[in-house]
């Protein structure tokens, strides 16, 4: 049986299958603004107390900096704009035998959407950002086989945005999902992938690694 592929890897992977090459073997690192964005929207449904969601980020990371308690409190601020439901359960392990991939579901809910998934990111103008999608389908799939429950529809909560989300399945997210777990399964079993011919460079961190620029991904998994 192939080993599992998290969430997560499945993402990173399709953001650049070159960067995930580059940071296979580096631990992930959890970055302050997800720290913070975590811990407030384990608060939301509730009244948030800007104060308490601070001191608990301070005793989750201790050496986080602490202009990030700007961070927090304009998030907490445009959260209390917005309803949150309350889960039944938060950070679920499920996972999917069938496809082969495994992650945490931050939410999960007894009525409605059955999950949601926390992101640190902004919202956009509308709807979901197109990676969302893929996360949303991919914890889908997992919690079909973990609960045997059927989800068509998910939650993204934007913390930095304080907007919540609704993300209804389609059959081109399933098929975005299955391209990008193909792509981290080629990396993690010794393939070298090309750059993509429109590969995000411009929002990568690994482009001193990357340089000189590597040839098309598509060329290199022609063969
Ligand atoms: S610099 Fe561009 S091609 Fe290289 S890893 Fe980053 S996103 Fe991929």
């Amino acid at each position: 049986m192939e080993p599992r592929i998290s969430v997560s890897q499945i993402l990173s992977a399709r953001f650049c299958p070159v960067r995930f090459y580059l940071e296979r073997d580096s631990p992930h690192a959890e970055s302050p603004r997800y720290t913070v964005c975590k811990q407030i929207s384990l608060h939301l449904g509730t009244t948030l107390d800007a104060d308490r969601i601070w001191e608990e980020i301070r005793t989750v990371s201790p050496g986080i900096e602490p202009a990030m308690r700007i961070f927090s409190d304009d998030c907490v601020e445009r959260c209390r704009q917005e309803s949150w439901p309350r889960p039944s359960e938060t950070d679920l392990a499920v996972s999917s035998p069938r496809l082969g991939i495994a992650g945490r579901v931050d939410k999960f809910f007894d009525d409605g959407p059955a999950f949601a998934i926390t992101r640190s990111s902004e919202a956009p103008a509308a709807g979901v950002h197109g990676a969302d999608r893929i996360r949303v389908a991919a914890y889908a799939a997992c919690l079909a086989e973990t609960l045997g429950v059927e989800v068509g529809t998910g939650y993204v909560e934007y913390i930095p945005s304080g907007n919540l989300r609704t993300c209804s399945i389609q059959p081109g997210d399933r098929r975005g999902m299955l391209r990008a777990m193909e792509l981290a399964r080629r990396v993690l079993s010794g393939g070298i992938p090309r750059k993509p011919h429109r590969a995000p460079c411009d929002r990568c961190g690994q482009q001193e690694r990357c340089n000189p620029p590597i040839a098309p991904l598509s060329r290199r998994l022609r063969g």
